[in-house]
């Protein structure tokens, strides 16, 4: 099969960047807050953030969750995106990383949309399991954490979301790691398992899109 997705040399990315890229002067300060981190590479790209805000803005979501904060650019854009009684429940282990994002969320007036759990995500979800009024509440998640619990944060976020919601689920090309055999650590592993049991997954609707490292898009039926 031929390839028509076009590869991005630095120049056309920077034409992409420079022709579609609308980012807030809050977005780009804590865009280059997160620079400076050793781990700086764990943030979203900033058209992927414009993406999945023009996605919860076309769903017309109001209640959303973030498995995976980091600094909370992925949780600014989405933020920005809901309405003003809009909510994401995001969900984030490192006090550290989430401190850095509170200012800059503060600064764009959504701090009030953002209710942080600071616990592993798997507890956060269980609790929102346990209370049935949780059930099909949520409009959109975004999964975007350790690549191991990758296959259970999908099942979980699958029972929180209403029929017609989406879960964005990021890192699903893993720089091409995916598609070579040879490569064989625990977190490819995982992606790659999530991957297989999504391509058959019917109850859903999928589409991966080769947007900064892969981001699938599983609509629920
Ligand atoms: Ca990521």
């Amino acid at each position: 099969m031929s390839n028509k997705t076009l590869q991005l040399n630095d120049q056309l990315y920077q034409y992409l960047l420079d022709f579609s890229l609308r980012e807030s002067a809050t977005q780009l300060a804590l865009r280059q807050a997160t620079a400076k981190l050793p781990v700086a590479q764990m943030q979203i790209a900033p058209e992927q953030g414009q993406f999945m805000g023009l996605l919860v803005t076309l769903m017309g979501a109001k209640k959303t969750l973030e498995i995976g904060v980091f600094t909370g650019y992925s949780t600014l854009a989405v933020a920005q995106a809901l309405p003003p009684e809009g909510k994401i429940v995001a969900c984030d282990v490192s006090e550290e990383w989430t401190n850095l994002a509170k200012p800059y969320w503060e600064q764009a007036q959504v701090l009030s949309k953002i209710e942080l759990h600071l616990a592993p995500a798997l507890d956060t979800l269980d609790n929102l399991l346990n209370d049935k009024a949780q059930h099909e509440s949520f409009d959109f998640a975004f999964i975007d954490a350790d690549k191991a619990h990758y296959s259970l944060y999908y099942e979980k976020s699958l029972k929180l979301i209403r029929k017609g919601g989406l879960i964005a689920i990021d890192n699903t090309l893993w720089a091409g790691d995916v598609a070579k055999s040879e490569v064989k650590d625990a977190s490819t592993q995982a992606i790659r398992a999530l991957n297989e049991k999504l391509k058959h997954d019917e109850r859903i609707m999928l589409s991966l899109v080769p947007i900064a490292d892969g981001l699938t898009l599983a609509l629920k039926r």
